[in-house]
This record gives structure tokens, sequence and C-alpha cells, in this order.
């Protein structure tokens, strides 16, 4: 039985339908959960209304979430993560399969799909199958079994597919099956005691470097097996998740106009944060210099655990070159990787941290500080929310088809407001993963209402 519906009336709002390629002033009626009108005002009832207020869109979806759910639940559950998911403006999200134990086979599967109906979340939990047993990288794990059971890609990711020859039978099997693979590109050989990008930051700072190389090697080699693998199975797919350096991406751009079937993803905190902040600057990456002491930026200590992520913040060139891929459609999608850890797991000398930042609650807010500075169209974001990643995924969600502000069906979207800042704390986080850089500071974007399948699954208090 499907649980009843929400009845909601918004008018005089901007809507954002990118499955349309529209946006405007408009007004929304759900009944029962379905979206039964969707108006688009002109003339004087548009008067006034603007995409700087109250912004209605399609739920956002999110290909790449870490819940630590089995063998972490300090971290995060699927209830948490979940409810961290709807307070960002997500309704359907795809969980990576590096639990304890790894989701290598479907038994793990069923075990978080149980703990999200037992969460009575609207929010639709999608997850990735590992690519070998364990995620160890030495043999594969049972493909067809976890597509039977529903798993939308298959990756190892938190570390990489190690060794070409199983990334060459992955990208073969997974693309008879008609999956993507979702891949981590890390060249570990050169990132081995890496603790920030190689760069003027970490030389000053003393922090080992992380080559922008590791990650490029790793792009060319799969994209390489990639155009091989594709002339006998026409169905493999390389999905490359959070590309974060200039080179990359241009591998991916490359790749793209050549006509491999690559996609890819960037991450908020990749387009709008660089290694400035590990020194203590808290600038956005357009205002950045890569200098920061020259600068007088640095407004914050340095060493900041919850700034160590793989792949680590990079240069303000390689953060604008993230920017530039979403627009140019390089980057297919937005996806957060939000990755929850204890305090525990942070509280440790920079280099040792865990890697990871608890990001699906700031996500939009980060795109719109970029929209509010002039450098990211509004509807771009949206559709790096959205239709963006839907593509990636096919056929393989609830809303297959339906992305978008569309009438008839069950009510998925969000409504934020552009106009109100909100304050990240610890508190007002629902994920259990406090391990944000952004605690304290103010934030454009406030979300006002969630709507899952017909259904809340997060609304702002009023005060
Ligand atoms: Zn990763």
């Amino acid at each position: 039985m499907t649980p009843p519906g929400i009845d909601l009336e918004i008018s005089r709002a901007w809507l954002v339908d990118p499955s349309a390629g529209r946006e405007g002033p408009g007004e929304i009626v759900v009944r029962g959960g379905i979206l039964e009108a969707v108006t688009w005002l002109a003339g004087a009832e548009a008067k006034g209304i603007g995409p700087d207020g109250v912004v209605i869109a399609p739920g956002f979806i999110d290909l790449h979430v870490h819940f630590r759910e089995p063998g972490n639940e300090d971290a995060e559950t699927v209830a948490t993560g979940l409810a961290a998911a709807a307070h960002g403006g997500f309704t359907t999200v795809c969980a990576m399969p590096n639990t304890d134990p790894a989701m290598d086979e479907p038994g793990v599967l069923g075990r978080i799909r149980a703990a999200a109906d037992a969460s009575g979340s609207p929010v639709e939990l999608l997850a990735h199958g590992a690519v070998t047993v364990g995620r160890a990288g030495e043999q594969l794990a049972a493909l067809g079994e976890l597509a039977d059971a529903g798993v939308v890609g298959f990756s190892d990711d938190g570390a990489p597919v190690r060794t070409a020859t199983i990334m060459r039978a992955a990208l073969a099997y997974a693309g008879a099956l008609g999956l993507p693979i979702i891949d981590h590109a890390e060249d570990a050989g050169l990132t081995a005691g890496a603790e920030a990008n190689d760069g003027f930051v970490a030389t000053v700072l003393g922090l080992r470097g992380w080559p922008a190389a590791a990650e490029e090697l790793a792009v060319a080699r799969d994209l390489a097996l990639l155009a091989d693998v594709v002339r006998d199975e026409p169905g493999a797919r390389l999905h490359l998740t959070h590309l974060s350096t200039a080179g990359a991406l241009d591998l991916v751009r490359r790749a793209k106009a050549a006509g491999l079937p690559v996609t890819c993803d960037v991450t908020p905190h990749h387009l709008a944060l660089t290694d400035e902040w590990v020194a203590g600057a808290r600038r956005w990456a357009w205002e950045a210099s890569g200098d920061p002491w020259s600068d007088g930026a640095i407004v914050a200590g340095p060493y900041a655990t919850s700034l160590r992520v793989n792949p680590p913040l990079r240069t303000p060139e390689d953060a604008a070159a993230c920017l530039a891929a979403l627009i140019d459609g390089t980057a297919d999608a937005v996806a957060t990787d939000h990755a929850p850890h204890t305090v525990v797991d942070k509280a440790v000398e920079f280099g040792t941290a865990a890697n990871g930042i608890s990001g699906v609650e700031t996500a939009l807010s980060l795109l719109l500080a970029a929209v509010d500075a002039g450098r990211l169209p509004l509807a771009r974001a949206i559709e790096g929310l959205t239709t963006g990643p839907a593509r990636v995924l096919g056929a393989r969600s609830r809303r297959a088809g339906s992305i978008g502000l569309v009438e008839g069906g069950r009510a998925d979207l969000v409504v934020f407001d552009r106009s109100e800042r909100w304050t990240v704390t610890a508190d007002g986080l629902a994920s259990r993963g406090k391990n944000t850089p952004l605690l304290g500071m103010a934030l454009s974007g406030k979300i006002l209402i969630t709507v899952a399948s017909g259904r809340i699954a997060y609304e702002a208090e009023t005060d």
C-alpha cells in the first residue's frame, strides 16, 4: 500500500524545470501526494517574482553517498543518512558499497533496504554494488546477482579498482548487464602517504603532496580500457566520480568528443573550496589566488581535519575547471560524496584523519554560493542535481522518465529560499557526521520543504 500523500499549495515562486528547459514565475498545487497543477505565470501576475526568492525544483538526486550501515553506525545509519539527504533537498540517493561487510552480495543490499523501510523515509534509496569481493581488488564480485537484486552501478569507491585486468573485465561484465562502473580514479602508487594537494599550500604547510597526476593517470587508464571494451561490448559505460583536476576533466572532455560512453560528476566542495582552506583561508574558490598568506586571507587555524578528503581539495585553477565542466556539460552531475565520520576518526593529525566531508546537507548552498557570485547559472546548478544524475541512472530510479515538475505524477520536489541564510551547526545537521568545514558559516539557500513520492521528507520549522 502506498501511504497517503500530502496536500500543498505554493503560490508566487520561481519554478525551475530542467526537464522542460524552463524556469520562471509560477505556482504549484499538490493534492493527495499528486502534483495536480503546475501553473506558469506571466504579465501582471508574475510581477515581483524573481529567481532570488523562493525556488521550486524537482527533488535532487545524489549519485554518491556513504551511509555507514552496516558496520559503522556511530558515523551514520541509513535512517540518519536519509534524514540528512531530505534536509539537503535530495529525494533519491545512491549508497556506496564500502560498508562493513562490503555490499558485494545481495544480502547486504537487503539489509540496507530493510533499514530504509524501517526508517519510514520517503526518500528513494538506491545502491551501487562492489566491483570486487570485499572491495579487495582481486576477484570480481557476483555482479550478475547484484544486478538482479537491483543495484544501479558497481564501484569499489573509497579505493580505486586496482588492476587494469580487473577493471577491463568489470567494464565488460557490467556493460553486458546494462550497468555503469562508478570509478574512483586514483593511482594508489602515487598517493601512498599523501596528505594534501601537491602544490604551494602543501609545501608551505609541510604536508606530503597528493599529485593531480594520480587522478589523471587513473582516468587515462580507464578511458583507454573503455575504448577497448566498448568495441566488443557496446553496453559498457564508465562513470568517473568526484573528478577534481583540470587535467582529468580535459581527458573526459576529449573522450566525450570522441564518442566514448563516459560520464562524470564533480562535488560541491571541489568546485567551491580549495586547498587554501587547509592553510586557514575561508574564501570561495573564485576569490582565491593560491597564496592565502600574501593576500592576508588566513582567518582560521591550519590543518583542520574536516578538510581532509579524497581526492584532496585542489588549486583555484582546478576548482574553476570543475565549475567550467559543470557549465559546459563535461560534468554530467553534481554528486556530494557525503562521507560522515565520527569525531574520533577526525580528532587526529591531519595526515591520519579519515577522508571525507559530511556534505549532503550543504551541497545546494555551495552551488548557490557560485550562483550568487554570478559564476554558475541557477538552471545549470539544478540540472546538475536532477536531470544530469538521472541520465546517469537511466531507468533504474522510480522517478525515471518523470524528473521535472510534471503534472499528474507523485510529487517529488524541493522548495528553498535563496533570500534566507542558514547557519551550519552540528545540532542543525541531521547527519551523525558533523565533519564539515562549513560549521558556523551562514550560507544562502535554506531548504523549506522536501517532498519525496508525494510525502513530506523534510520541512523546516517555522518561527
Ligand atoms: Zn571516492
